[in-house]
């Protein structure tokens, strides 16, 4: 089958990490018969130096005529005090609205393999660990109304954001949530802060609605404040953890620190139908650009989630996990997740060596 893909390969090491994923997904192409074609467009820092904007609209016409977004990271120190306030992270604004991409699916995995780089104690984390943390995107706080106005003289001045949700909204997001988990363990936690906040008695109250349409899924509900304790106390309890934009970059934060290792980090953002833009949960690490040290398997394991819940490519999904595991199974390590006894073993992998590796166990 023949797939059109937009790539924004963005800034730092986003370029390099790219670069090998392409690499992998072309294994896969070869391998499975499909042709994945490819258009290089530019956003962040790379597009405010060649065109003044961080997000030009040659880059979302590519996007919105394509099947699938694939992003490396956009940012940087060069562009942290632009004339105008133009900031390479506002096009990962955009492109989420553009886009319509209103649920972020952020798996917490810890790799058996990798289970030493969890700060966590081995009894917590023992026999892996696998929650996706979906996460409201377009909504909520972020989005809401604000101000900022003179108060009184004791109170100087004043600012607030509005936290709203729409039934609507919450449908869509915990369909998302349900969905997912009847292809996983079968179980939602539904996260919110309804013991004070009315937007989130709203949502406890949909998001149950929304639950009777799948009898097989057990449902929980956590106060955000509980949800973030029992994510370092017992992180194996959940399976599909669904909240809203504020709480959900919060918590997949604190999630993500609990597998020690970043650089294996895919994500996905969702829109209505199967269109979705796919990227590593780091961000485009300036300190370690251009030296083929950075590790791309967050990227790579991206691509793999696109194949699955855009392209519905499951096999050929599959095919890139089994190789990303093999790989660790090898002993091969990139310098972030390197210990010394891996290193001592020459095991040691530079970001384009990973590719070729990981290309070649497909
Ligand atoms: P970061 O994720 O880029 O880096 C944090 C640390 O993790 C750094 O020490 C970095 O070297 C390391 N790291 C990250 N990815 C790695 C990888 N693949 N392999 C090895 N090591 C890796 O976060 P930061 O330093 O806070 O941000 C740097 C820039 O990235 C900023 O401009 C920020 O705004 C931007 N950012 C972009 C995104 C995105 O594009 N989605 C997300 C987060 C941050």
């Amino acid at each position: 089958m023949d797939f059109k893909i937009a790539v924004i390969p963005g800034d730092g090491i986003g370029p390099e990490i790219m670069t090998e994923t392409l690499k992998v997904l072309d294994k896969v192409g070869e391998k499975y018969g499909h042709n994945f074609n490819y258009t290089t467009v530019l956003a962040g820092g790379a597009a405010i130096d060649a065109t003044g904007a961080c997000l030009p609209q040659e880059t979302l016409d590519v996007c919105k005529a394509s099947d699938a977004v694939m992003l490396g990271a956009v940012g940087g120190p060069k562009w942290d005090n632009m004339p105008g306030g133009e900031r390479p992270e506002r096009a990962l604004l955009g492109l989420r609205k553009e886009l319509g991409l209103f649920a972020n699916l952020r798996p917490a995995m810890v790799f058996d393999q990798l289970a030493d780089a969890s700060p966590l104690k081995p009894e917590i984390i023992d026999g892996g660990l696998d929650i996706v943390i979906v996460r409201e995107l377009t909504g909520g706080i972020y989005f809401g109304e604000r101000g900022t106005e003179a108060g009184t003289p004791e109170e100087g001045t004043v600012a607030w954001d509005i936290e709203k949700y729409s039934e609507m909204e919450i449908k869509r997001i915990a369909k998302v949530a349900f969905d997912m988990a009847m292809k996983r363990g079968k179980k939602v936690t539904s996260v919110d802060k309804a013991n004070v906040l009315d937007s989130s008695r709203l949502w406890r109250k949909t998001v149950a609605e929304v639950a009777k349409d799948y009898p097989e899924v057990e449902l929980d509900n956590f106060y955000v404040d509980n949800a973030a304790m029992q994510l370092v106390r017992g992180p194996k309890q959940f399976d599909v953890i669904v909240t809203s934009n504020i709480f959900g970059d919060i918590l997949s934060d604190e999630a993500s620190q609990i597998t020690g290792s970043i650089g294996m980090l895919p994500s996905a953002s969702l829109g209505e139908g199967n269109f979705g833009m796919y990227e590593p949960v780091h961000g485009s690490a300036p300190d370690i650009a251009g030296q083929n040290i950075a590790n791309p398997i967050a990227t790579i394991l991206s691509a793999a989630m696109m194949l699955r819940y855009t392209l519905g490519l499951g096999k050929e999904a599959d095919a890139i996990e089994k190789a990303v595991s093999d790989f660790l199974d090898a002993g091969y390590r990139t310098p972030d997740i390197c210990g010394p006894a891996a290193r001592a073993a020459g095991q040691y992998k530079t970001t384009s060596e990973t590719g070729d590796l990981i290309a070649g166990l497909i």
